[in-house]
């Protein structure tokens, strides 16, 4: 947000059949990013939000129709607080199980608040715990006849996943921060953010359903979004 900008009140809203977006710095709160709900028969939510609007985003959940005692799982995209601050909420509340990769889970159950940027945003980060850990490449998570596939992106912090899942004939690709920033307070790692990024753009999804910018399609802008950023930061930029 710009200085000098009033609030806004946007309404959630769907993405895609059986794809809502139900908070964001716009819907929800400025230190939100965006959070996607996703129905499979279970409710899934990728990111939770930094925490203040997790009862909003429950609200939220129910405004798109809804009903948020059937959301069975949060995958958090990684340790940062905007992203991860809300969990806790979803889990008390709705006994979801929070989904997270192994590297990045540390500094959520610690609350940790240099790891998780928490001390960034001026946010208190209650400890929360991770109910399946992530290991590994890639790992998919069965919801009745889908999948959500976790790909292990490690560049934003070295726990980053992005999750991709094949929805009515299109490939959706939830790539939350793949923007970076990238700062040794996250243990960030170009590196491996470069190969991550070669990972995400031989998956050519349809659409992106990004963490702070929005949603990006068809085929061509997802491409498009990825590259951008890794001319921004490649190897002999200076
Ligand atoms: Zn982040
Ligand atoms: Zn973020």
């Amino acid at each position: 947000m710009g200085q000098g900008e009033t609030l806004r009140a946007v309404d959630p809203s769907e993405v895609s059949e059986n794809i809502y977006l139900v908070g964001s710095s716009d819907i929800t709160d400025p230190r939100d990013c965006a959070v996607y709900l996703i129905d499979l028969g279970e409710l899934i939510l990728v990111d939770a939000g930094a925490g203040p609007s997790a009862s909003q985003i429950a609200r939220n959940i129910e405004r798109v129709g809804q009903d948020p005692s059937k959301l069975s799982t949060v995958i958090i995209t990684h340790c940062h607080v905007d992203h991860s601050g809300g969990a806790r909420l979803f889990q008390k509340r709705f006994g979801a199980q929070i989904v997270m990769h192994e590297q990045d889970a540390k500094a959520v159950e610690d609350g940790n608040t240099v790891m998780s940027a928490a001390q960034w945003y001026n946010l208190h980060f209650e400890p929360t715990p991770v109910n399946v850990k992530l290991w590994g490449q890639e790992q998919a998570l069965t919801f009745g006849a889908h999948s959500i596939v976790c790909l292990h992106t490690p560049g934003h912090t070295p726990g980053s996943i992005s999750l991709y899942l094949d929805l009515g004939g299109k490939r959706f690709l939830f790539g939350q921060d793949i923007h970076g920033p990238f700062h040794q307070d996250f243990d960030s790692d170009l590196v491996a953010w470069r190969r991550s990024m070669q990972r995400l753009l031989a998956l050519e999804a349809d659409v992106l359903c990004e963490g702070h910018f929005g949603v990006y399609k068809p085929k061509e802008q997802v491409a498009a979004y990825i590259e951008h950023y890794l001319e921004t930061y490649a190897e002999n930029s200076p």
